[in-house]
């Protein structure tokens, strides 16, 4: 344990020196508040002791330097040493950031004391630190956990309601095209009758990573929107870049060529309806999921396998 040991007069240094000593902490030592300033950046005790009168700065102003060097998680106990004793003084040296104020000759015994105390609140207050950290890390865990589909560990209904809606008024602020996806299998409760659940569950994993692979730009948003429907969130940009990207995703499962005889192209296919939000729009998002839903309906009717944009959103 480093103790950084301010006072100008020798003696006493030489005296607050033994006593640290005998302590079993190593002394560093200041005669002047500059030089108590430097001492501390460089050497970044555990502790100060800290006489209030000094020849240049006061220890007061010394207090409060070392307070605005320290980063928020940091703390160094100070302990102001003074023969100024009245209540003023120690509310000054309190509110420079001081911790604790001992009046002059001070007991090798009661320094003693007072610095296992401080030890000791800098012990709670790294465990208290540890603690925090580990909560940060469980919290963030947590809200990973709560807005990824367990199924194929993209974004789940959750996150896409709350996405589209952020999306939505950063668009509206901004006069951007907001345009979104509803990306649904085709025949795939046929699916799972003629290869089962397990299978169905593999061929959504694919699917979902397929879709996730050709959506590049790192604002697009993916989730799973339910069973077999995956919705896909395209910030700035317009129909014709959503047809774009929609065109990509359906060939890109067709490509995957997931064999499906229940289905009359003989593999997995994907249906997508397009709508997209111009500029100036001022309905909610639900006006946009329900565009894209309507082309997605259409697209089933005309025989799956294909993209169909919305009239008009
Ligand atoms: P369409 O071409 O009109 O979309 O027909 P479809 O059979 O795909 O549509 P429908 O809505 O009738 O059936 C969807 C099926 O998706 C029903 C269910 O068996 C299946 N499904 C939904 N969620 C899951 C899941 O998590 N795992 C598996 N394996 N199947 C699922
Ligand atoms: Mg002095
Ligand atoms: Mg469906
Ligand atoms: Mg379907």
């Amino acid at each position: 344990m480093k103790i950084l040991i301010v006072e100008d007069s020798r003696s006493n240094l030489a005296l607050l020196t033994r006593y640290v000593e005998q302590f079993g902490a190593t002394p560093i030592t200041a005669e002047t508040g500059m030089a108590a300033i430097e001492a501390f950046t460089s050497q970044r005790p555990d502790l100060v002791l800290l006489d209030v009168v000094l020849p240049d700065l006061d220890g007061f102003t010394v207090a409060k330097r070392i307070r605005t060097m320290e980063k928020v998680s940091e703390w160094t106990p100070i302990i102001f040493l003074s023969s100024l004793g009245d209540d003023a003084h120690i509310e000054e040296g309190i509110t420079a950031g001081g911790d604790d104020y001992l009046h002059k000759p001070v007991s090798e015994i009661v320094l003693g004391a007072k610095i296992r105390a401080m030890q000791r609140l800098v012990m709670m207050r790294a465990s208290l630190l540890a603690l925090t950290r580990k909560l940060d890390a469980a919290n963030q865990e947590l809200i990973r956990i709560s807005s990824s589909d367990g199924l194929t560990g993209i974004a789940n209904r959750r996150f896409f309601d709350e996405a589209i809606s952020i999306e939505w008024r950063r668009a509206r602020r901004h006069s951007n095209s907001l345009a979104m996806l509803m990306c649904d299998v085709d025949f795939f409760k046929r699916y799972n009758d003629t290869y089962g659940h397990i299978a169905g569950d593999d061929c959504l994993r694919k699917v979902a990573t397929a879709i996730r692979t050709n959506t590049e730009r790192p604002s697009d948003i993916v989730a799973r929107y339910g069973g077999e429907e995956f919705a896909v969130v395209l910030p700035e940009t317009s129909v014709g870049g959503a047809l774009m990207v929609a065109e990509k995703i359906r060939n890109a499962i067709r490509a995957m060529n997931i064999p499906h005889s229940e289905s009359p192209s003989g593999r997995v296919t994907m249906s997508i309806g397009i709508a997209a939000a111009a500029p100036g729009f001022d309905n909610p998002p639900d006006d946009l999921i329900n565009a894209a839903d309507k082309a997605l309906y259409r697209a089933k009717h005309e025989g799956r396998d294909r993209v169909c944009r919305a009239d008009a959103a």
